[in-house]
């Protein structure tokens, strides 16, 4: 059976690769930014490594790059997407966390009006 947390099956890796396609919103040699298939707020993006990772446990020294590119570009990467008023940036990692796709990926949220509170919990 197909494993998506190996490289090969990795969907974000398959969009890397040019095998799934993406509207690329940015790329350098670390990371590429692309809109989320599903959006939840009128600006929805994701941000993601180019190198497969699947999540912040498994982060080393090797991914300080693009960790750090991730955050540098996405103010810019929400004020052109029409987020100029603020924005809310998610990485979501493993169970607890609600990640689906097992590939380091930063969520980049954005209005124009007020997004809803930060967490909600079931009761
Ligand atoms: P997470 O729960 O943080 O793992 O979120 C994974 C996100 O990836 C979800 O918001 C999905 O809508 C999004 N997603 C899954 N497949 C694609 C795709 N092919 N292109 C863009 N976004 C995708
Ligand atoms: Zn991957």
């Amino acid at each position: 059976m197909s494993d998506p947390r190996i490289a090969a099956e990795c969907i974000f890796c398959k969009i890397v690769r040019g095998e799934i396609p993406a509207q690329k919103l940015y790329e350098d040699a670390d990371v590429l930014a692309f809109p989320d298939i599903r959006p939840q707020a009128p600006v929805h993006i994701l941000i993601i490594p180019k190198a497969h990772f699947a999540t912040l446990y498994d982060a080393g020294a090797a991914h300080q790059a693009a960790l750090g590119k991730m955050l540098t570009v996405a103010g810019r990467l929400a004020r052109e997407a029409g987020a100029a008023d603020g924005f809310r940036t998610i990485i979501n990692n493993g169970r607890v966390g609600h990640q689906e796709v097992y590939h380091v990926h930063m969520h980049v949220l954005g209005g124009p009006e007020p997004l809803g509170p930060m967490l909600q919990r079931k009761r």
